[in-house]
């Protein structure tokens, strides 16, 4: 029997319509808006202004914490704004505008294909290196990656997994590259075993993508202590906890990061970019993005310029697909709905996703009939009836601390399973972020 974790999870229909489109570059936009909030913690600091100059690769954007990351131009131009526009979800964002000139690109990014596979950095040189580049996880959370490869000192990290498990329906960008970059992805994650110290590496890939399968393991042998694990197809294995618990039987406890375990988690698309980072001088400017749904008519993975507008996109595939009713950035069960079509892409894009009505209509909500699905589903331990109870009272913090609401991953399981078509994720999803600043302000205190 093929490795899963244990609680929970679902089915749902795999949809990954675009599998077997091959990466194509995506033409340069006319502008490109690059936001400087691509990553998890505070913003960068736009270091450039109107007027200015700029060449593919260059910083325009300076950490502001020890959470936060470099932001560098994806082209080359001249910066006609610096000021907020609205993100996806219509937020003001500060962003650098840039009109493009050309594709000059800074003179030390190494753009030849030849594959590089010496690593003659030390770790703190490797460190360096993926921060200067901006590298953050593509697997969502755009957490620098940097500092995760940098687990405080009284914590030691045996493994380090690598995520190909891209459970999400639909997105097949890291299929993609898994099975057209699978010897730069493999050496992106012997550069993070070497800043890890580690002597063991896992490449976690679900079932359904035998192509990818082979060609990592290929890719994988070169490289002492590092394997491919064929994972069951089950949503959300793609989960920090739930992959982990999957490869190494080790289960995260409830408010603890994945190192107290021994593990540190990332994608294949970090790992890419890591080698890239590293071997090729080449800070994170652009990114593969799926472009799918069941209304488009030709499913394409692109590699895309990050800060291309999403309108730019919509281009390529003949403009709106007819029959839209929900433009989606990433995939149907975690993405994000697209509220802006000026928005442009961010370093973590991984799918642009068009679904019909038929497919986003809610069914209309019924009482509980206390059948105990949402608790089968949930891959947290949690019970989602119940949060949704507390929850729907008001006021009840404290009961929902008590029953580890702060633990949800927001997966949408239990919204999944319900027939009675309660919106549960919607709602723990409110009430989980009320916990969590209380639990935050009760730390700060202390
Ligand atoms: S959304 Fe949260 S409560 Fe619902 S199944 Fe996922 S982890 Fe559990
Ligand atoms: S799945 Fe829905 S109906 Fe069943 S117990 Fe959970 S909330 Fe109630």
């Amino acid at each position: 029997m093929k490795r899963t974790f244990s609680i929970g999870g679902i089915h749902p229909k795999e949809n990954k319509l675009s599998r077997d489109a091959q990466i194509e570059t995506f033409p340069l936009p006319d502008v490109a808006y690059i936001s400087m909030a691509q990553h998890l913690g505070a913003p960068a600091e736009p270091v450039v202004q109107k007027g200015d100059k700029v060449k593919v690769g260059q910083v325009i954007g300076k950490p502001t914490g020890f959470v936060s990351s470099f932001v560098h131009s994806s082209v080359s131009g001249t910066v006609t704004a610096v000021e907020p526009k609205e993100d996806l979800a219509g937020m003001p964002v500060m962003h650098v505008v840039i009109a493009v000139e050309g594709d000059e690109w800074c003179e030390e990014i190494d753009r030849s294909k030849d594959i590089v596979s010496e690593i003659p950095f030390s770790a703190e040189e490797i460190l360096e290196k993926i921060k200067n580049a901006g590298v953050v996880g593509l697997g969502g959370a755009a957490f620098p990656t940097h500092i995760k490869l940098n687990p405080p000192k009284d914590k030691k990290a045996e493994w380090l997994i690598i995520n190909g498990t891209e459970c999400e329906p639909y997105i097949t960008s890291d299929d993609r590259i898994m099975r057209e970059r699978p010897d730069e992805i493999a050496i992106g994650a012997a550069i993070m075993m070497k800043a890890l110290n580690v002597e063991k590496c896992y490449i976690g890939i679900e079932e359904n993508k035998p192509e990818a399968i082979i060609s990592m393991m290929k890719a994988a042998s070169s490289h002492p202590g590092m394997k491919v694990v064929v994972l069951d197809k089950k949503y959300p294995q793609g989960g920090e906890k739930q992959l982990i618990e999957a490869l190494t039987g080790r289960r995260v406890p409830s408010l603890a990061l994945p190192i107290e375990v021994g593990a540190v988690v990332q994608n294949v698309g970090t790992s890419l970019a890591v080698y890239e980072a590293v071997q090729k001088n080449k800070p994170l400017i652009d990114n593969v993005i799926t472009l799918t749904g069941s209304c488009v008519l030709h499913q394409r993975n692109f590699l895309v310029r990050i800060g291309t507008p999403f309108s730019k996109m919509l281009d390529a595939i003949g403009g709106l697909p007819k029959d839209a009713a929900k433009f989606v950035s990433g995939g149907p069960m975690m993405g994000k709905a697209v509220a802006n079509l000026e928005a442009s892409t961010l370093k973590a894009t991984s799918a642009l996703l068009f679904l019909t009505e038929a497919e986003t209509k809610r069914k209309e909500e019924s009482n509980c009939i206390r059948c105990g699905k949402c608790i089968d589903a949930c891959p947290m331990g949690l019970e989602p009836y119940l949060l949704n109870k507390l929850s729907r009272i008001g006021g009840m913090y404290d009961e929902l601390e008590k029953e580890k609401i702060h633990d949800c991953i927001e997966c949408g399981c239990c919204l999944y399973s319900c027939p009675a078509h309660i919106p549960l994720l919607d709602i723990i999803r409110v009430s989980k972020a009320e916990v969590m600043n209380i639990m935050r302000n009760r730390s700060v205190k202390h």
